[in-house]
């Protein structure tokens, strides 16, 4: 049975008290790879790499760090196929959409943020011919990076990446449940040239591995992705020192639907929407509604079109939907559907266990699921599912719909179909949300702002912001009389 091993100091190496976890596939619900569970002694050795690494790294010029992270980049895009397999058979997604947007945003996080360091520009003010001001930007130190399971690599470098490029030094801490990427990373980086010590990866479950890097004195940053009731635990963790922070947490995203789009037309980008990587993408939008006008008729279509979605093995090209994540998760997923089931709500598509053949009758599958006629006070509107189980209700005016998706503890993002621009503007403008896409969903430029209010995070990250976060600026004034 493969044992993957942490890489610190540009080494693969064992967990010191050589305790291991299984990984259960969840395809098949066998164990796949065993992965460390690192402690507290494995965490210490990365961050003394990290800081042993720290003065050589930050004081590269920045065409060099450049350098390096575009050769990163390149490899990535060189190992694709076999990084999208990994990253498959880890999250159960399918091997098309591993390959279609995970690897390619994967070497794109990389390369963008080996540009933008080339192309930042600091401000100078000029007092009245009196004094001038200057900014210098300078890294942090080390960073604590922690990802999330859905998006493994891609989300993962989009931490490393800015981090790195503006001269920090990082230990990752990548998701127990999808650690296979993050350790073929370690190969990549060392073949780029990235020099040892500057990034190292430590494997194993949040407490303790994670949470002691967010508690450790010597990482005065910390970058976390994940849910909301772990970044409210690592918010107080990383409260001692007053370290930076940045949480990019849940989502409870609504998807508004007005009367005058054309149904046929965005039915699959409505069910895209809802049920891609299984559902388990934060900006998924888990609550339709639709204005009362084409209320029925859009149900019907929509249920019709997530009828006929394959659900199946993700290594085959037919298939749209894979297994959810983990037995965890997919024990999480079924016990919300029985609540929408107690509350009312009426299944218009899915809510069953497709029956599968061979080994894949042990994975942990479910038929993508829409739930009608559930109110907004349901436990399911108010939680966060990340799975294949969305509702959809109906509304009357625009604003009785964003009041609906307003009410939510959550504020991460939602989509809006119309062919109303004016309108679409005032509902924009009207959600309390970090991203409103208009006719569209998951599209995303690198250089705009992304994150959270209410209980979906704290911070922006994205082009300039990201480079923010990453650094601490330091204003000099010069006095000239
Ligand atoms: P999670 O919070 O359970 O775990 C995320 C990471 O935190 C994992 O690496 C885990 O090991 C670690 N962790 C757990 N407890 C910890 C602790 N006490 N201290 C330090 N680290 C700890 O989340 P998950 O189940 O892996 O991911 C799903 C969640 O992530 C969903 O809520 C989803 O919405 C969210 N998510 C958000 C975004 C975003 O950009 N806002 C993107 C992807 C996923």
């Amino acid at each position: 049975m493969e044992k993957l091993r942490n890489f610190i100091n540009g080494e693969y190496v064992a967990p010191i008290e050589g305790k291991y976890l299984d990984k259960l596939s969840p395809v098949t619900g066998k164990k796949i790879y065993e992965l460390p569970a690192s402690t507290e002694i494995d965490v210490v050795k990365a961050i003394q790499a990290a800081q042993n690494a720290f003065e050589d790294w930050s004081a590269l010029k920045a065409a060099e760090r450049s350098r390096i992270l575009n050769r990163v980049a390149d490899i990535i895009d060189r190992r694709a196929d076999e990084l999208a397999e990994a990253e498959s058979r880890d999250v159960g997604k399918t091997l098309e959409l591993a390959k279609k947007l995970d690897m390619p945003r994967a070497a794109l996080n990389f390369r963008f943020f080996a540009s933008a360091i080339m192309h930042k520009q600091e401000m100078a003010t000029d007092m009245d011919g009196e004094a001038i001001n200057y900014v210098l930007r300078q890294p942090v130190g080390v960073a604590g990076l922690i990802s999330p399971w859905n998006l493994p690599l891609y989300l993962l470098s989009w931490k490393i990446a800015p981090a790195l490029a503006c001269g920090n030094t990082v230990v990752c801490k990548p998701s127990e449940f999808t650690s296979k990427t993050a350790f073929l990373l370690g190969e990549i980086l060392n073949e780029a040239g990235v020099p040892k010590g500057v990034c190292n990866i430590v494997l194993g479950q949040g407490d303790p591995a994670g949470s002691y890097l967010v508690q450790h004195p010597g990482v005065p940053l910390i970058s976390f992705t994940g849910g909301t009731a772990t970044g409210e635990k690592i918010q107080k963790l990383a409260a001692p020192g007053v370290k930076k922070l940045s949480l990019e947490l849940g989502g409870k995203n609504a998807t508004i639907i007005m009367k005058d789009v054309d149904i046929a037309k965005i039915i699959p980008s409505i069910a895209r929407a809802s049920f891609l990587n299984q559902g388990e993408i934060c900006l998924c939008g888990s609550k339709i509604l639709v204005q009362d006008d084409i209320y029925e008729e859009f149900c019907t279509q929509l249920a019709k079109y997530v009828d006929n979605m394959v659900v199946g093995d993700p290594m085959d090209p037919k298939t749209f939907m894979g297994p959810i994540v983990s037995k965890t998760q997919y024990d999480k997923v079924l016990g919300m559907l029985e609540i929408a089931k107690k509350d009312g709500g009426k299944i218009i598509a899915g809510g069953v266990v497709p029956e599968l053949p061979g080994e894949l009758s042990g994975g942990y599958f479910l038929r993508p699921t829409l739930i009608k006629e559930l109110t907004n006070c349901s436990e399911i509107h108010q939680t966060e599912i990340f799975g294949p189980v969305v509702t959809i209700n109906s509304f009357k005016y625009a604003h009785e719909a964003v009041k609906w998706a307003n009410n939510s503890p959550y504020g991460l993002s939602a989509s809006v179909w119309t062919k109303n621009l004016n309108q679409a503007h005032k509902i924009a403008a009207d959600l309390r949300v970090g991203t409103v896409w208009v006719n569209t969903w998951l599209q995303r430029d690198l250089r705009v702002p992304f994150g959270g209010s209410k209980a979906s995070g704290l911070g922006r990250e994205g082009g300039d912001l990201s480079i923010d976060f990453y650094t601490e600026t330091k204003t000099v004034c010069i006095q000239l009389k």
